[in-house]
């Protein structure tokens, strides 16, 4: 016996996403088997036991201009970047 349901519709399906601040184009981290994750962020503020407040500053990047633009610049004032490597 074949019993008719609630027709359920889909709600509306609405993501963030982030843009980068460099080359426009949308920041895809994790894409079929690759990971491109990239972050430029500085967080200050104070704490306390009661409590605290804090102020980020970020600058969206995507991996590519990382790599690209990011590094060069950084790089050209001296600092080497490290790197490490993870096994999951
Ligand atoms: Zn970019």
């Amino acid at each position: 016996m074949k019993h008719d349901g609630e027709l359920v519709t889909p709600e509306p399906y609405r993501s963030t996403f982030r843009t980068c601040d460099f080359c426009s184009k949308v920041i895809k981290e994790r894409e079929d088997y690759e990971i491109k994750e990239a972050s430029i962020s500085c967080r200050r503020g104070t704490r306390y036991p009661e409590g605290g407040s804090s102020v980020t500053k970020i600058v969206d990047v995507c991996a590519d201009c990382f790599d690209e633009k990011v590094i060069p610049v950084i790089e050209g004032l001296g600092v080497k970047f490290r790197e490490e490597e993870h096994d999951f």
